[in-house]
């Protein structure tokens, strides 16, 4: 029933942002605050699911019960500028919380390729930005106020509930409902961004060294043309230079004309490539880190990414370009490559050493089956570990063999949601496979 305080969305469909997930949930609600929230968690039809943005490729945020959604339970609860610290709303989209920290002249260390995500459900994917010395944004958080299902508002830190705050710090949602997180945060700092065109043996010659001296490093390549776009961020005191709006939309729309002109012709596609390139200018612009690391992605699409183990990602990313480019004329999307350092959180996937992620993108409208049946197997073999917020195809056991806390985290969720109020049937696949 509509009241201001549960606010119900009209037209309970729900799907996440490329469309390849849906939902029909019983309600999605809106609370205003804490307690209507903790009034819903007692009473609201189950699985419970939290979403953010919607912006994962994977069902982790669908359920036919009840979706909430924390967009209205504010900002930035308060700062302690000597610790560079913050509480704020878990829900608070990354877009609004950077301009809001960069008043109290703080910011993220990091962040990803775009910042319309929550805070919470960046967090619980272990959302990832590029840096040889830079964690992904959960390993940022230093405490968490998590509502669990028995509808108790538990803090958890190292210091206080330990296995529960680690557990929750990579949780896919699965073991409470974040409501506030403490953010480790920096001062706001400005960044020189370059980016450049170059051969693809060029860039992995000289990725390694690139990302052991740039702060911030990554490249794209592009199939289908020989070549690819580095892009790196170096910290900077030099005021802010003037930029035009990026045009990776336009990049990428220009991509799929290359495509569709001529889909199978791959000699004039690899030619009009040449010339596009030829024409490349490439950014040298300065200006404050959240504006330049993150930028809009308004061409939909569906995605696949691996961590791999830096020794072998490189090797790796040759064999998917050999398929892609023997087998798949119809991909246009450039493949993206990173780099995240090591953390300890349980289930992220960076816990074993720092990783080197490589994504493949397919339209939005294109079939990406291709990713399950023969980009993944190479990333597999190679002891990747998949995004938990992008397509893979693994179950519970598969994820015990890849996560050496894997069982202890199942353990704790179990603990903490002992009726499964939180197990929607697809994470019921990952976490109780035997209540299905
Ligand atoms: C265009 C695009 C670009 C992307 N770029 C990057 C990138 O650069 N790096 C990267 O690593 N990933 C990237 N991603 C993936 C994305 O960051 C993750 O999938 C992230 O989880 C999405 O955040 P969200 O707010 O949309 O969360 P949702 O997809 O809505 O939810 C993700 C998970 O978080 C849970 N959750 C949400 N809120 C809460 C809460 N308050 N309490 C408990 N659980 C909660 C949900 O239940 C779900 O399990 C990108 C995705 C897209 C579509």
């Amino acid at each position: 029933m509509a009241n201001t305080i549960n606010k119900p969305e009209t037209g309970a469909e729900w799907s996440n942002w490329s469309g390849n997930q849906t939902a029909s949930p019983s309600a999605i609600l809106v609370p205003a605050d804490l307690h209507a929230l903790k009034t819903l968690m007692k009473t609201a039809p189950g699985p419970v699911r939290v979403v953010g943005a919607g912006h994962s490729f994977t069902p982790v945020a669908a359920t036919d019960g009840t979706l909430l959604k924390l967009d209205r339970m504010g900002l930035v609860h308060s700062v302690d500028k000597a610790k560079k610290t913050a509480w704020v709303n878990a829900g608070a989209r990354l877009k609004d919380l950077s301009p809001a920290l960069e008043a109290y002249g703080l910011a993220f260390r990091n962040l990803g390729d775009i910042n319309v995500q929550s805070l919470a459900g960046a967090i619980s994917t272990a959302t990832h930005g590029t840096g040889e010395t830079l964690s992904c944004l959960s390993a940022e958080i230093l405490s968490f106020k998590v509502l669990t299902a028995a509808g108790e508002l538990v803090t958890v830190s190292r210091d206080e509930n330990r296995d529960l705050f680690e557990a929750c710090q990579v949780s896919l949602g699965a073991i409470g409902i974040l409501v506030e997180a403490e953010v480790q945060l920096v001062d706001a700092y400005r960044l020189h961004r370059k980016t450049s065109a170059e051969p693809l043996a060029d860039l992995l010659a000289s990725a390694k060294t690139r990302w052991q001296t740039l702060r911030n490093y990554e490249f794209f390549y592009v199939p289908f043309s020989g070549y690819g776009i580095s892009i790196s961020h170096e910290l900077t005191d030099a005021p802010a230079s003037p930029r035009e709006e990026s045009d990776d939309d336009d990049a990428v729309l220009g991509l799929k004309r290359a495509r569709d002109y001529a889909p199978d012709d791959l000699a004039s596609r690899k030619q009009f490539l040449a010339g596009a390139f030829a024409e490349f200018e490439g950014e040298n612009v300065i200006g404050n880190s959240w504006e330049l690391l993150a930028s809009e992605r308004n061409v939909p699409f569906n995605e696949m990414e691996y961590h791999l183990p830096e020794g072998a990602a490189l090797d790796v990313l040759q064999e998917v370009i050999t398929y892609i480019e023997t087998e798949r004329p119809d991909v246009f999307f450039p493949i993206e490559v990173r780099k995240s350092a090591r953390d300890d959180i349980w289930l992220s996937p960076f816990n074993d050493g720092s990783r080197i992620s490589i994504a493949v993108h397919a339209y939005a409208e294109d079939e990406y089956d291709f990713f399950f049946s023969h980009i993944e197997p190479i990333f597999r073999r190679a002891g990747g570990r998949p995004h938990w917020g992008k397509l893979h195809s693994l179950t519970h056991a598969d994820l015990t063999g890849l996560y050496p806390e894997f069982d202890r985290f199942c353990q704790v969720r179990r603990e903490v949601d002992p009726d499964g109020r939180f197990l929607s049937p697809y994470l019921k696949t990952l976490f109780e496979p035997g209540t299905i």
